[in-house]
């Protein structure tokens, strides 16, 4: 493309880029504003008064797609008649506006009144003239979501190509800056909604747990009394009553430990604790259930006392959540390694199995509330997906940290850091 040399000896050429410059300057200054804002309603009032101004014409508005109608609507205008025009609807056929959305290409007309795409429906609703008109389309990666217009140009100018360039300009950050403004709107609307439905869970499972605790009391207590009584086939019918009341128990006991964690209701109370007894404890409770399942269970915990300054029953919570599942899914004959490692001012207590595994892309998430990797409906191990959600919150609430890793097919290792403390013999924290 050959340079076009201006003659710079003609004033009125001179002023005339001068300005052209100093709109440009402009839209530049505007584009930069309209990427830092996503409130839509300022963005849109920004966009059509700086249009009105810099074009120097009488309005502006801008004209965005109503998805469910098919019609434009105005989303912003200048002028007293905002109100008016909020309830108006464009049709896309039979309206200029209408056809800078369909072809996607800018339109001037000089004068509206020899156009037969011109729809006067606006005009006599708001008792406005329009005159002359210059409209550019709102696209986002091609795709058209709305129209820019300017309407009457001031002192009885027609439209030329540069205001044609500027509005183009003008509607090219815009288009984005609308795009960003309703993501993010949409965004938070549906957090919004996400919010709602997490607040009704958590409260139908304070709800749940509740009710369901006292019922189950009854039954265990009746339960046990004629265990104690009954003799022959109704001694081992009972026990299956008993045994089935104690898995209810477990899950009432995790719903009623989600809340209170969740309410910040429970408070630590804190003492030094010796790693290795919390250590202890695990191989007692989960001992004989892995040996049901001729599960290998080994400890590797080191002779010096480890101390950590904790909840003792918060922390056997999280410890046994994480020793359930490796016990729950790894399979008969499988192994179970429970790893202590010190670390300056920190301990690492890992359970390591070689069971089911967790795939790479699901290891944050089995953190997450009710989050299971296997489908319910076709899932064969019991829980409600709570277990590790408590273990997280334990954990964080006393300054650690707890990760899975896995490889997939094979095995899965939980890790826990805790935050040491040094004890002397007589037993204060340093
Ligand atoms: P659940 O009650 O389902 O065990 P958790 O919160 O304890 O709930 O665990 C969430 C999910 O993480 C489990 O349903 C399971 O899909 C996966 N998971 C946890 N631990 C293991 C493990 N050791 N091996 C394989 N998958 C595991």
């Amino acid at each position: 493309m050959e340079a076009q040399v201006v003659p710079l000896n003609q004033p009125a050429e001179i002023q005339r880029l001068e300005k052209t410059v100093e709109r440009l300057e402009r839209v530049v200054t505007i584009g930069q504003m309209l990427n830092s804002t996503l409130d839509l309603a300022q963005l849109l009032e920004t966009i059509i008064q700086t249009a009105a101004d810099l074009l120097g014409t009488q309005a502006a508005s801008i004209l965005l797609m109503d998805e469910r109608t098919g019609e434009l609507f105005f989303a912003a205008s200048t002028g007293s008649s905002r109100e008016e025009l909020r309830e108006i609807k464009v049709p896309l056929e039979g309206s200029i506006a209408g056809a800078i959305y369909r072809t996607g290409e800018p339109i001037i007309v000089g004068d509206v009144s020899g156009d037969a795409r011109h729809y006067t429906g606006v005009d006599q609703s708001i008792s406005f003239q329009t005159r002359s008109l210059l409209g550019v389309p709102l696209q986002v990666r091609s795709r058209c979501i709305g129209v820019l217009e300017a309407l009457n140009k001031l002192d009885g100018e027609q439209f030329e190509e540069s205001d044609v360039h500027i509005l183009l300009a003008m509607a090219s950050h815009a288009a984005i800056a609308i795009e960003n403004a309703r993501l993010v709107a949409n965004l938070r609307e549906a957090n919004r909604r996400l919010s709602d439905l997490d607040r009704l869970k958590t409260n139908f499972i304070s709800i749940a747990s509740h009710e369901l605790r006292t019922p189950l009391m009854i039954v265990q207590g009746f339960a046990s009394f004629l265990r104690e009584q009954a003799s022959g086939e109704m001694t081992s019918d009972l026990d299956m009553v008993l045994r089935g009341a104690s898995k209810l128990q477990a899950i009432i006991d995790q719903m009623t430990n989600l809340n209170y964690l969740e309410a910040g209701l429970s408070e630590l109370k804190r003492e030094n604790l010796v790693v290795q007894n919390l250590v202890e404890d695990l191989a007692r409770e989960w001992g004989p259930l892995a040996a049901a399942k001729q599960q290998t269970l080994t400890f590797n915990v080191p002779p010096m006392p480890i101390f950590v300054h904790g909840d003792r029953s918060k922390i056997d919570l999280a410890l046994s959540n994480v020793m359930n599942n490796a016990v729950k899914f790894t399979p008969e004959n499988g192994h179970i390694t429970v790893q202590v490692i010190s670390h300056t001012g920190r301990v690492e207590i890992a359970v390591i199995d070689d069971g089911a595994g967790i795939p790479k892309e699901e290891l944050g998430r089995v953190f997450e509330r009710f989050y299971q990797v296997e489908d319910h409906l076709t899932r064969h191990h019991g829980g409600l997906g709570l277990g590790l959600a408590i273990a997280k919150e334990v954990v964080e609430q006393h300054g650690g940290r707890i990760w899975a890793e896995s490889g997939g097919g094979q095995g899965s290792r939980f890790r826990i850091t805790l935050p040491t403390v040094y004890v002397r013999l007589t037993g204060a924290p340093q």
